[in-house]
């Protein structure tokens, strides 16, 4: 038995990188898990149905865009039509964009403030209630070490995730005497696409080749010098998730290898 049996968990962004580890340790505790995010449909059955067999729980997908607010009451509606309740709400879907302000382009703003913010009071708007109704419910953010500091070229993704974090805090003092914690996690660089995906813009932001963006830039701000790994983020997560977090409320949990203590 592990100790989510019984429970659901919905995971944003669940088809790579740090969502895909957090639903599987979600599931690995015995969750079911309704998985979201985009990529090759054969890929995403081959994950969901992993999924099942490897923790025997129910998995199922929603292949929502998170921009759009009627899709993520959609995919809400399928969750709550296939389990009933969600226990575990994690905001995890997030993307990227490096441009100086005078060239950052409107449409990659709204992009970024629409996924990477305002999809996290969509989902959380629709889920809070029966969470408080159940007395037990677990807000889970991914948010960034960039909730808290800064770095040039990325003012939407900076601006989004100082919004997490306040959004984490007003729902930690929302859900507080109903038995529903909201926390953020705050992880520096960890190796997904999303990062991989940045290298090439921010050689150009920066005139730099792809080994100087990765250890003068990514890896400089990280005293270890060394990556995160999404399963690092995923033990937290998990942790987070569990009865012995039920006094962890509002907190925004770094996992930066030093990077914010500077
Ligand atoms: P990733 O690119 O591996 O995963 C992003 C996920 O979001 C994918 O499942 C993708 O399909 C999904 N997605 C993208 N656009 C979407 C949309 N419009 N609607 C629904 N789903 C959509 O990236 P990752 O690194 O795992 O990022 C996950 C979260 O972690 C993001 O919020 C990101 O900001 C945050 N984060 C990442 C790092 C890092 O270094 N990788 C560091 C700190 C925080």
């Amino acid at each position: 038995m592990g100790f989510l049996n019984g429970k659901t968990a919905l995971v944003t962004g669940s088809t790579s990188g740090i969502g895909e580890a957090c639903a599987k340790a979600y599931a690995s505790e015995g969750a079911n898990i309704v998985l979201n995010g985009f990529g090759d449909a054969a890929e995403i059955e081959k994950l969901r149905a992993g999924i099942e067999s490897d923790h025997g729980v129910k998995a199922v997908y929603s292949d929502a865009d998170l921009t759009n607010p009627e899709k993520i009451g959609e995919m809400v509606t399928l969750a709550l039509d296939t389990f009933g309740a969600v226990d575990i709400l994690h905001n995890n879907a997030g993307v990227q964009h490096v441009d100086p302000i005078e060239e950052f382009p409107v449409d990659k703003w709204d992009l970024i403030i629409g996924l990477n913010l305002s999809s996290s009071f969509h989902t959380t708007r629709l889920l809070m209630k029966q969470m408080k109704e159940r007395k037990w419910g677990r807000l889970i953010f991914t948010a960034s070490a960039h909730a808290l500091v800064a770095s040039p070229y990325k003012a939407a993704y900076v601006a989004a995730k100082h919004g997490i974090a306040g959004l984490t805090k007003v729902l930690a003092l929302e859900g507080a005497e109903h038995g529903v914690t909201a926390n953020a996690i705050c992880p520096g660089y960890v190796w997904t696409p999303l990062v991989e995906h940045q290298i090439p813009d921010t050689m150009k932001a920066r005139n730099m080749t792809r080994e100087e963006v990765i250890n003068d830039v990514i890896l400089d701000a990280q005293p270890t010098k060394k990556f995160v790994t999404v399963e690092q983020v995923a033990a937290i997560a998990l942790f987070l998730a569990s009865d012995k977090a039920e006094n962890v409320n509002g907190s925004l949990q770094v996992v930066d290898g030093g990077w914010t203590a500077q």
